[in-house]
């Protein structure tokens, strides 16, 4: 996807619908990919189509926009094509466990260890107030548990993200309804997959 152009296409999720359940069921995620980021996908093809912007990567859009206030309806839209297809690779079947090699090192060194990775990830997800995301992220070459607002994503500000987990009711009312602390929960001690941020650090080049 990196260096495609519109009209761009909503990536094949990287398991079955169902394969989550029952932390996140195959009515969330049908709906949530094939209805919420299906309609990104569409919104900012039909924004783009013909502009300065149709050439462009999807990465490139984002930057290209970012604090443009004449573009935000193409920045919402691109970030959110990127953050979604960011998320679904951010978890697995059988995910969870234990971080390993060069990005337990780095959690350690930077952020005082998985645990407190966890409750970190945890607090920024129930802290952001309304819709967003949380991350974890490298900064420059420190790793960083943050949080942004609505489409906001960090590689409209040059951070490289790791993992992110999507804190949109969307993403988690027809399963857990206002419990959003228990969807984090699961999403962090069942869902979560080391190795895509293990991979995402390694490519970061740090
Ligand atoms: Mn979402």
């Amino acid at each position: 996807m990196a260096d495609q152009a519109a009209p761009f296409e909503l990536e094949p999720l990287p398991y079955a619908d169902d394969a989550l359940a029952p932390c996140i069921s195959s009515n969330t995620l049908s709906f949530h990919y094939g209805k919420h980021h299906q309609t990104y996908v569409n919104n900012l093809n039909k924004l783009v189509e013909g502009s300065d912007m149709a050439d462009m990567s999807l990465e490139e859009i984002i930057r290209s926009t970012a604090g443009d206030a004449d573009k935000a309806a193409v920045l919402n839209n691109a970030a959110q094509v990127w953050n979604h297809s960011f998320y679904w690779k951010s978890m697995k079947p059988g995910g969870g466990g234990e971080p390993e090699g060069d990005l337990k090192v780095r959690i350690e060194q930077d952020l005082g260890g998985a645990d407190e990775v966890r409750k970190a990830l945890a607090t920024a997800g129930a802290t952001q107030f309304g819709s967003g995301w949380a991350w974890l992220a490298l900064d420059g070459d420190k790793l960083v548990v943050t949080k942004t607002t609505n489409a906001d994503t960090p590689i409209a500000h040059g951070v490289h993200p790791l993992i992110t987990v999507d804190v949109w009711e969307h993403a988690y009312y027809l399963d857990y309804q206002n419990r959003r602390p228990d969807y984090l929960a699961d999403f962090i001690g069942k869902l979560i997959n080391w190795d895509f941020a293990a991979e995402n650090l390694a490519k970061a080049g740090s």
